[in-house]
């Protein structure tokens, strides 16, 4: 057991709750944060208590400040103080053009993928930057290959949410890096989860996948690995940096 205090924002699903499970495995104690579902997220947190690890759900739209802000405090008191935060949620909507876009669709995707990061980046600052009294910590931000390729005729909005998330990396890990805080990224590529079904073809991955230079899809728990190595004090001197796990793609 650390006492290390791990947020992971979408902390119930997919990458987030393999991200959960790896930390708690290494003696994180572990905030799931999930926005809609809370049952799946109460799985997450029973599967890390059955296994001996402590765990919190927590529900809070990321978005929103009000949200966040009660999000942190519940981590402060039921885990104690923050020492690593993983901006993993994030959302897609259905396939389409750049010319099929509407204004409500982008108000939605960059509030959930850009300033959800954003207010949970600032709100851990606050409590980690030694500048505010804190002991330090990590942030991982939970990118897209996306951010590179564009994602023409899917959703260049979402891979444009990404592309201003890699700026924030870049932006906050120098604001911070002498104040104990290291900000890094992975983008993974195509990762089995539900999150294709949004974009309307569950079996993205799937058909996808056997196109990649490794010929397959990526799983939740390979990229929980490299969330946990950039976490850790295995990558002490590592700010600013960004992981691709993409298969090669
Ligand atoms: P997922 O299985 O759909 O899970 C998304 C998680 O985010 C859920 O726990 C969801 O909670 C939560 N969430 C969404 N919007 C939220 C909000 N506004 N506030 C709080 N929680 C919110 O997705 P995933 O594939 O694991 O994706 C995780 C991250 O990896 C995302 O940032 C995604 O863009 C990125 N990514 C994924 C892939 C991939 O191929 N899967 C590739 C590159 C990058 P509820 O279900 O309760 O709403």
């Amino acid at each position: 057991m650390t006492d290390d205090v791990v947020l992971i924002t979408g902390g119930s699903r997919g990458i987030g709750a393999a991200t959960a499970r790896l930390a708690a495995g290494r003696g994180y104690r572990v905030c799931v944060n999930f926005r809609t579902d809370e049952a799946v997220a109460a799985e997450v947190v029973d599967g890390i208590r059955a296994a001996g690890g402590t765990a919190v759900a927590v529900r809070a739209d990321v978005s929103r400040s009000s949200e966040v802000e009660r999000l942190f405090r519940a981590v402060d008191e039921e885990l104690g103080p923050l020492t690593a935060l993983v901006n993993n949620a994030g959302t897609l909507e259905k396939q389409c053009r750049l010319d099929e876009l509407d204004e409500e669709r982008l108000a939605r995707i960059w509030a959930a993928n850009i300033t959800g990061p954003f207010l949970c980046a600032g709100a851990a600052v606050r409590r980690m930057s030694t500048r505010y009294g804190g002991a330090g910590g990590a942030i991982v931000n939970v990118s897209s290959a996306a951010a590179r390729l564009g994602s023409p005729n899917e959703y260049v909005d979402y891979a444009a949410s990404k592309g201003a998330l890699d700026s924030m990396t870049t932006g906050l890990a120098l604001e911070v890096a002498a104040e104990g805080i290291r900000v890094n990224t992975v983008r993974p590529g195509l990762i089995h989860t539900g999150i294709h079904a949004l974009g309307g073809e569950p079996g993205r991955v799937d058909r996808v996948g056997p196109l990649l230079p490794m010929g397959r899809g990526g799983l939740p728990e390979e990229v929980a690995e490299t969330i946990l190595f950039l976490l850790s004090p295995a990558s002490s001197y590592t700010t600013g940096a960004f992981v691709d796990l993409a298969g090669g793609r």
